[in-house]
């Protein structure tokens, strides 16, 4: 189910309770087995799901709550908070991640991770439009040396987005492309270095060495797993399987539009605790939003 019709669902559910003349653990129970139904078709992990639904059932306690209680109101907040509970990606050692803001006046390193066509090089422009947009001077490095016409569409991507960029024609070591990229722009005083780098189709050796030596040789401040959302649960063990290699801190989830399964996505990368910082919501350079578990239930509440 997409996104859209889970919210519609779920609100759907919650109005047939507000509906019923009273609100017993009957209606209680129904709204409940609807909400989790809609979950579960989203792809929403079986676990979470029953979590969710222990949580808000002892939340609630009808037994136990004062005759003045509005109900309704009690049960609306209560699903609320456990949807943006379950989406909640903030990461054990408090958050340091999310927590990660570039200043002005000083060079701050992002190098971003992924498979290949999980849109790394779109999300590299958006966000670096998104901080230049903020005043911040932006520059983009291309250190994919194994796809030919990467740094083409690199290229392409940021003349749109009028950020300047970086790359090689000739030089086939990715460490050395983005070693040179990143002293370049701090030579010249850029605040934000993107560094975009190869992705393999399949999570390889290889590729996890190479994300290891251009960590080392460009020393991020924060490194950010690009991940599709059309992927669903299976977010949970490419996002593992990232994380025993290269660190990285932050996920943008891509592909967030259209009939992405994006609950799924959404509460598996949740399950990893690594915090989604942006959604890629569409394949225009503007279409990259922050992630924050309130405003997405929000949002997805209408
Ligand atoms: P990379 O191989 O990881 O660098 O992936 P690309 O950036 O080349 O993206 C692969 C494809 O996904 C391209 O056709 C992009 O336009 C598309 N894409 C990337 N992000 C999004 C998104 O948020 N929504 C949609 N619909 N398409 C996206």
């Amino acid at each position: 189910m997409v996104l859209a019709d889970l919210g519609r669902r779920i609100n759907a559910a919650m109005a047939d309770l507000t509906r019923s003349n009273v609100v017993d653990e009957k209606v209680l129970d129904s709204m409940l087995k609807e909400i989790c139904m809609a979950l579960l078709e989203s792809d929403v992990n079986v676990k979470l799901v029953s979590t969710l639904r222990a949580n808000i059932k002892k939340k609630i306690n009808l037994k136990d709550q004062a005759p003045g209680v509005n109900r309704r109101r009690l049960v609306q907040k209560t699903v609320f908070d456990e949807l943006c509970a379950l989406v909640d990606c903030q990461s054990e050692d408090g958050d340091s991640a999310s927590a990660f803001k570039p200043k002005k006046g000083r060079s701050s390193v992002i190098m971003f991770v992924g498979l290949q066509g999980a849109g790394k090089t779109t999300s590299c422009t958006k966000l670096a439009l998104w901080y230049q947009r903020r005043g911040f001077k932006v520059g983009l490095v291309c250190a994919d040396t194994f796809r030919a016409g990467a740094f083409d569409q690199l290229k392409q991507n940021a003349t749109k987005a009028k950020v300047p960029y970086y790359g090689s024609y000739t030089e086939t070591d990715p460490v050395a492309v983005a070693a040179a990229g990143v002293a370049r722009f701090k030579s010249e005083k850029f605040d934000i270095i993107i560094v975009d780098t190869s992705g393999r189709h399949r999570q390889e050796e290889e590729l996890f060495a190479e994300m290891v030596q251009i960590s080392k040789a460009v020393k991020p401040d924060q490194t950010i797993m690009v991940l599709d959302a059309t992927i669903g649960q299976a977010a949970e063990s490419q996002s593992k399987a990232f994380k025993e290699s290269s660190d990285f801190g932050a996920i943008i989830l891509t592909k967030m539009d259209g009939h992405a399964k994006g609950g799924g996505a959404i509460s598996a990368v949740a399950a990893t605790r690594t915090p989604i910082v942006f959604i890629g919501t569409g394949e225009h350079i503007h279409d990259l939003e922050p992630f924050t578990p309130t405003q997405f239930i929000s949002k997805l509440l209408g």
